[in-house]
């Protein structure tokens, strides 16, 4: 899998700019920069100094640019090997001579996050921190970045680490007791032992919490907008992308029939799902349309009940109005638009609305089409947003591949806590807590699994 040839790749985005960097790794990346690369006020090539230059075409020597060049010599580099890259003017043409220069000076054009993985594959950084790379760059707003920066600075690694060495500690205690144990003697370590279990399996639980939190931070709060047709939902998801800077997306949206939304308001991401696109049609009954704006609704972190102030309540925003999401930490706001229209609610609506909201759950009048009121909507957004992180770490598990690892985790400590209590098989215990052993440490360092490998590198851009 892994080869010790040089690979060369343009790390900068296509297209045209200020400048461009072409980064070498591997074996022949000095070399290949001697080739290619002419320093101005030297002869050779110092290390870890940026040096001006001309970056020149190695068959005949004729001049591509006037370039900086830099070399950094594994292991102590990106990738652990040795580094060269060199920065040009950001024009696609240079960069593709300067590519192709490096290629007949024997490099190998990279694959996608290939640089990043010889990291991983070199040691410098496990697969959490190469995960947490990618996060970074892929940030949608300061949060995420944040979340992503203490992942690449170990955070969760540690964490793994530390939820490791507890495991081993009791299964250490438990082999030596295999092989030394007096059989017929209850072991006198066992409540020590069940305790350290107790805390692992504890750790296990504040990680496996954090994975919500950590995918509100990374994606966004699900902001799902539901409300009978025409009552503004779509004029609203445009009012608030007006308020804030719009994040664009090339991810798909998880539901065929909604359209969704990326907002930063404020610091805060929020995923505006507009279920406006769920309609009754004459081979659905309203019914159904009903019972799949809950089926989206139940999976908001923040649901937004929208009611058309310019007209009395109908029974369909009745029916609504009982729209719940499914976590315990989810709220739930009720917008009533079209204040700039006179109200049409009747008493009974009104008291309906002030009965839906006292709960804490706020009521904003608005009108979608005016702004006004608008902001009030996006404080209380926020407000909903504090309140569903509150208190949890933001540093955790941000993906389903670690969620579904700790799932794994989490049910081996239970076995084996029950193995441990009763006392009677200690080699099954030590079976269990090898398995989860195992599991824990393929969450950071997978390299007996191609696929995985495959799947994480494979988001990469090429010259990552
Ligand atoms: P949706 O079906 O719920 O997505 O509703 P739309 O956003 O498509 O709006 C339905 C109609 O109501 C359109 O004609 C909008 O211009 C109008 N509308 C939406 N919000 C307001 C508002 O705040 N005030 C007024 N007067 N009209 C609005």
């Amino acid at each position: 899998m892994y080869r010790s040839d040089t690979i060369v790749a343009c790390a900068t985005p296509p297209g045209r700019g200020a400048i461009a960097v072409v980064r070498l790794s591997g074996p022949q990346a000095t070399a290949i920069l001697q080739a290619l690369f002419r320093p101005t006020h030297a002869r050779r090539i110092t290390p870890w100094t940026l040096m001006h230059g001309t970056a020149v075409d190695p068959q005949d020597g004729s001049a591509i640019d006037e370039v900086l060049a830099v070399r950094m010599p594994g292991p102590k580099s990106y990738t652990g090997e040795d580094v060269c890259e060199i920065q040009a003017h950001g024009s696609p043409v240079v960069v593709e001579a300067i590519l192709d220069a490096a290629l007949r000076a024997g490099a190998r054009a990279a694959e996608r996050g290939e640089f990043t993985r010889r990291a991983v594959i070199n040691g410098r950084i496990d697969l959490l921190q190469a995960e947490a790379i990618a996060d970074l760059i892929d940030a949608r707003v300061h949060a995420g970045a944040q979340l992503a920066w203490s992942q690449l600075q170990g955070a969760l690694s540690d964490q793994l680490a530390a939820l490791r060495h507890l495991v081993k500690r009791v299964l250490v205690e438990i082999e030596a007791n295999i092989d030394f144990s007096d059989d017929e003697l209850p072991c006198e370590n066992l409540p020590a032992r069940i305790e350290t279990l107790d805390t692992a399996a504890a750790g296990v639980a504040v990680l496996l919490e954090g994975f919500v939190t950590a995918r509100r931070y990374r994606e966004g709060f699900r902001t799902v907008l539901v409300g009978r047709p025409n009552v503004g939902k779509s004029s609203l998801v445009n009012a608030l992308l007006g308020r804030g800077r719009m994040i664009v997306s090339d991810e798909p949206g998880t539901t065929r029939d909604s359209v969704e939304e990326t907002v930063d308001l404020g610091g805060t991401a929020f995923v505006l799902t507009d279920t406006a696109g769920v309609r009754a049609t004459e081979s659905t009954a309203e019914r159904e349309a009903v019972a799949r704006t809950r089926e989206i609704a139940a999976n908001a972190d923040i649901l937004l009940v929208i009611l058309d102030g310019s007209q009395p309540l109908t029974d369909e925003d009745r029916e609504l109005c009982l729209c719940r999401p499914d976590a315990a930490d989810a709220t739930r706001l009720f917008v009533v638009n079209k204040s700039d229209l006179p109200s049409r609610l009747t008493e009974h609506d009104e008291q309906c609305v002030a009965g839906l909201s006292a709960e804490g759950e706020a009521a904003v009048r608005l009108s979608a089409k005016s702004g006004e009121g608008c902001a009030e909507l996006v404080v209380a957004m926020k407000q909903a947003a504090r309140a569903a992180v509150d208190g949890r770490a933001p540093a955790g598990l941000s993906r389903a591949r670690h969620r579904s690892a700790l799932t794994r985790v989490a049910a081996g400590l239970v076995r084996a806590r029950r193995t441990a209590a009763a006392d009677g098989e200690p080699e099954l215990c030590a079976l269990e807590l090898r398995d989860v052993l195992r599991e824990l440490a393929a969450i950071s360092t997978p390299m007996d699994n191609d696929e995985i490998l495959e799947a994480i590198f494979g988001e990469f851009c090429i010259g990552k």
